[in-house]
């Protein structure tokens, strides 16, 4: 959670998290050089984990560059070429968060990029989804993009931040869908468990995003009471922020939590 002080940690452990997956993301300004990123990726390899570990939360990352940084094609590609030596680092769930910002012809062509080393590397993908007028376009190009590659396997990609108009297409086409909790945009707790019951939680994780902007760390264990005020019964609730998340993390045999 390079973008939030220790405190978060702390408010986190004492909420009950045991572990994080931090996805590659934007720095709150466009980096200049790829050197810029290989820093980044030491700083979410090496020395998250470390942070982390002082409160008892395993963390985890995801590497790519994001969509946001992907219109400048000679970086990306630089950066593209830095990721396989990272992938073998203990902590490294796989690339992410990959996908569209705001549906450009460059960003899809990273996007897909990107897919390739996820596949020549077998690796798990995370998939960032486009906000507010570009998100159902945007999800119909990452989800068409993705049927491309058929050495990637659809129950080894989440595609994050869906909402009421675009979870069917993600979960219908195979792939687990991500909710992404937020105090300003993106998703109430209610809307969330909407979403939730009418799929019968099923390939689905809740996050929450840590950024640069408001956002809130404690977003899912608020969200669980939230659903426990809502008649879920403790399984149920379990079922979704611990079972769910396991189960996709845990196809990668780095992901340890038990
Ligand atoms: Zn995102």
């Amino acid at each position: 959670m390079v973008s939030r002080t220790t405190d978060d940690y702390e408010r986190m452990a004492m909420a009950g998290c045991v572990a994080i997956c931090e996805p590659a993301f934007w720095a709150g300004f466009d980096r200049a050089s790829a050197q810029g990123f290989y820093d980044y990726f030491r700083q979410i390899t090496e020395y998250e984990p470390k942070r982390a570990a002082k409160f008892g939360i395993e963390h985890y990352c995801w590497l790519c560059i994001n969509p946001k940084e992907a219109e400048d094609l000679k970086l990306a590609e630089e950066v593209i070429g830095l990721i396989p030596e990272f992938l073998q680092k203990p902590g490294v769930l796989g690339i992410g968060e990959i996908g569209l910002n705001k549906n450009s012809r460059n960003e899809l062509a990273i996007f897909e990029r990107h897919l390739q080393v996820a596949q020549d590397h077998g690796q798990l993908v995370l998939v960032h989804t486009p906000h507010l007028e570009d998100k159902l376009k945007g999800t119909r190009l990452i989800v068409d993009a993705l049927k491309g590659f058929s050495g990637i396997d659809p129950g080894r990609v989440i595609i994050d931040h869906v909402e009421e108009h675009t979870i069917d297409a993600v979960l219908d086409a195979g792939f687990w869908a991500g909710i992404t909790l937020y105090p300003e945009s993106k998703c109430t707790p209610h809307r969330a468990i909407d979403m939730l019951e009418q799929r019968q939680a099923e390939r689905i994780w809740m996050n929450s995003a840590c950024d640069w902007g408001v956002s809130d760390p404690l977003a899912v264990p608020k969200t669980m009471r939230a659903m426990r005020q809502r008649g879920w019964d403790a399984a149920a609730v379990e079922r979704v922020v611990w079972e769910n998340p396991k189960a996709f993390m845990g196809q990668n045999p780095r992901f340890t939590v038990a």
